[in-house]
C-alpha cells in the first residue's frame, strides 16, 4: 500500500491518472461558459475542479458531533425565520447602511403587507466549520501533524443558495472508489448522502405543494441560476436526479433576473407560472429552489421585482426571504448575545449549540461594539479576528491586521455593515491538494459543511408554534485549503472539494 504521508512521483502520477478519469467521467469540472476565452485552451469547455489527491485527517468524534446536531440547527433556523418580530429592528438597524439588508427586508414587507399565500417552507441549509486548537506547528514532520486536542467551530450557518454537496458527494465517491483499489482505507471514508438529501428534501416541497382547486396544470420546481455560471456541475445533477425518481419531478432553470420577468408571471391565485423555452403549455411552479439571488449587485430594480414575484406567489420557497436573511452574518453574531438562543430553543438544545461558537461582537455604539472598537484599535488584539459584511459567495472578509486599514476607508458611519468574529485557529494536518494553477503538499486546513434538508410549516398564530414536516441532516461538504489562503470557495480557486479520512 502506498504511503500517504510521502507521495513518489511515480505513485503521484498513477493516483492523478485515476483521479483525472473519475472527474471527466463524473462532472467534477468547472464549465468555461461561451465566450470567456481560456487562452491556453481555446476550445476547452470545462476543466477539472480542484480537488484532494488524498483524503484529509479528520477526527471521527468531530464529524459525528457535527452531523448530530444539524437536527438541532436547522430547527433553530426554522424557529428564526418565522419571528420577524425578533428580526425587524436587527434587520432595520442595518438596513440604514446596508443597501442589501434594506432591499430585502423592503420585499418582505410588501409580502407581509399583502399576506403569504404560502405556509410551507423548504430550506437546504448548510452548517459550516472548522476544528479549533490543536497543533499549529508549521515546521513539524507530516506524520507529526495532528488535530489532537482540537474542537468543532462554527465557520457560519448558511440558509441560502447553498452549493458544494453535488462536487462534495462525488469527491468521495471518487476516494471511496480509490479506497477499493487499496490505495486508502476505506472504512475511514464515510459515505456521502448530499445528492440524495437535496434531492429527497426538494422532492419532499414539491408533493407538499397544494394547487388551486381548480388547477389542472403540470406542476415543476423552478431553479433561479446566475448567468454564465461555471459551477453548472453542482447544480445540474440535481435537476437530474429529479428526473431519475420512480416519479420524475421535472426541474427548469431560470436565470436571476431578467430571465424570470421574461417567462415567469402570476395566475389568479397567485400561482407562479413558468413559460419554458421550447415552448408549450405554462407550467405551475411548486417550488422555488434559489441558485442565484444572493449577491448583492443582482438586485437592480429587475432584481427586486423578480424577487417580490417569487416571494409572493404561491410556491413553496426554498427559502423564504426571512430564512434568506437568518442567514446573514449580522444574525449569526446576535444569535452569541447571552439568552437569545434561548429564546428559540430549550436551554440543553442551546447549550450544546452554544459550544461550537466563535466570540462575535458588532461593530456599532453598544457596550459590544465599544469592546469591538477597543479590538480594532489594539494591533496585536486584532491579528486574531476577521471582518465580515452580510454577504455571501466568498472574497468579502477583511483578515487582522488590514482590518483598521480597511475601515479607515469608510465612514465610520458605516462601520455597523460588518461584525467582528474571533479567528478559528484550525489545527494543521497533513494533506495533499491539485488545482488547475498548482500542487500543494504539507500542512492543509479543512471546513466542514453539514446540509441539513428540511421543510416546515407555519401554524396561524405562531403562538402555536411551528410543523416540522422534515428535518434531515445526511450530506456534506468538506473543502480543504493550505493554511495561508484565507478564503475557502472552489470556485473562485481558494480550496478544493475532499472528504475526511476519520479516526
Ligand atoms: P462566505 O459567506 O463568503 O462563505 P465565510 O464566513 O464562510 O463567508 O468566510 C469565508 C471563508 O473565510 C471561510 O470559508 C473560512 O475559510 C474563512 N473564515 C471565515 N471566518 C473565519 C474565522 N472566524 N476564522 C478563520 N477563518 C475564517
Ligand atoms: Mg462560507
Amino acid at each position: 500500500m502506498a504511503s500517504f504521508t510521502y507521495l513518489s512521483e511515480d505513485y503521484l502520477e498513477k493516483i492523478l491518472s485515476e483521479l483525472e478519469d473519475y472527474q471527466i467521467s463524473h462532472g467534477s469540472l468547472l464549465k468555461i461558459p461561451r465566450g470567456w476565452t481560456d487562452s491556453e485552451l481555446p476550445m476547452a469547455i470545462a476543466r477539472p475542479i480542484g480537488i484532494s489527491i488524498i483524503p484529509t485527517p479528520f477526527p471521527r468524534q468531530q464529524f459525528e458531533h457535527a452531523l448530530n446536531i444539524q437536527a438541532l440547527f436547522n430547527e433553530l433556523y426554522m424557529n428564526i425565520a418565522e419571528d420577524d418580530l425578533w428580526f425587524q429592528p436587527i434587520v432595520q438597524n442595518l438596513g440604514e447602511v446596508d443597501e442589501f439588508a434594506s432591499k430585502l427586508w423592503s420585499i418582505w414587507e410588501r409580502v407581509r403587507d399583502e399576506g403569504e399565500l404560502q405556509q410551507i417552507r423548504c430550506g437546504i441549509f448548510r452548517s459550516d466549520y472548522m476544528l479549533h486548537g490543536g497543533s499549529q506547528d508549521r515546521s513539524a514532520a507530516p506524520t507529526q501533524l495532528t488535530w489532537a486536542g482540537s474542537e468543532l467551530r462554527q465557520v457560519e450557518f448558511n440558509t441560502y443558495s447553498c452549493a458544494g454537496g453535488v462536487h462534495s458527494n462525488i469527491v468521495t465517491n471518487m476516494h471511496r472508489y480509490i479506497a477499493s483499489k487499496g490505495i486508502h482505507k476505506a472504512a475511514r471514508v464515510p459515505t456521502n448522502n448530499a445528492i440524495r438529501s437535496i434531492v429527497e428534501g426538494l422532492v419532499c416541497a414539491h408533493r407538499a405543494y397544494d394547487p388551486p382547486a381548480n388547477s389542472t396544470r403540470q406542476t415543476a420546481i423552478l431553479m433561479t441560476v446566475q448567468p454564465n455560471n461555471a459551477n453548472i456541475c453542482d447544480e445540474r445533477p440535481i435537476e437530474y436526479a429529479l428526473s431519475e425518481c420512480e416519479t420524475p419531478v421535472s426541474l427548469y432553470r431560470v436565470e436571476f433576473s431578467g430571465e424570470i420577468l421574461q417567462r415567469c408571471n402570476l395566475g389568479p391565485n397567485r400561482e407562479l407560472l413558468f413559460h419554458p423555452s421550447f415552448g408549450g403549455e405554462a407550467v405551475e411552479i411548486s417550488v422555488i429552489y434559489q441558485r442565484a439571488g444572493y449577491d448583492s449587485h443582482e438586485y437592480d430594480q429587475h432584481g427586486i421585482e423578480a424577487r417580490y414575484m417569487l416571494e409572493r406567489s404561491r410556491a413553496i420557497k426554498c427559502p423564504t426571504i426571512l430564512s434568506h436573511i437568518a442567514g446573514f452574518k449580522k444574525i449569526q453574531q446576535e444569535l452569541t448575545a447571552p439568552g437569545v438562543l434561548e429564546r428559540f430553543l430549550s436551554p440543553s438544545a442551546a447549550r450544546i449549540l452554544r459550544q461550537t461558537f466563535m466570540l462575535h461582537y458588532p461593530v456599532d455604539e453598544s457596550e459590544m461594539g465599544i469592546r469591538a472598537q477597543d479590538i480594532i484599535s489594539d494591533e496585536q488584539a486584532i491579528e486574531n479576528y476577521v471582518l465580515k459584511p452580510s454577504l455571501e459567495g466568498g472574497g468579502h472578509n477583511v483578515y487582522g491586521k488590514d482590518i483598521p486599514i480597511f475601515l479607515g476607508t469608510i465612514p465610520r458611519s458605516q462601520w455597523s455593515r460588518f461584525i467582528l468574529m474571533e479567528m478559528i485557529n484550525p489545527p494543521l494536518v497533513h494533506g495533499v491538494l491539485i488545482s488547475p494553477i498548482d500542487t500543494h503538499m504539507g500542512p492543509v486546513v479543512s471546513e466542514l459543511g453539514v446540509i441539513g434538508a428540511c421543510l416546515w410549516q407555519r401554524n396561524e398564530p405562531l403562538k402555536k408554534g411551528l410543523s416540522i414536516i422534515r428535518n434531515d441532516a445526511s450530506g456534506w461538504t468538506f473543502k480543504t485549503k493550505p493554511p495561508d489562503v484565507q478564503e475557502m470557495s472552489v470556485v473562485k480557486g481558494y480550496g478544493c472539494f475532499d472528504c475526511p479520512s476519520l479516526s
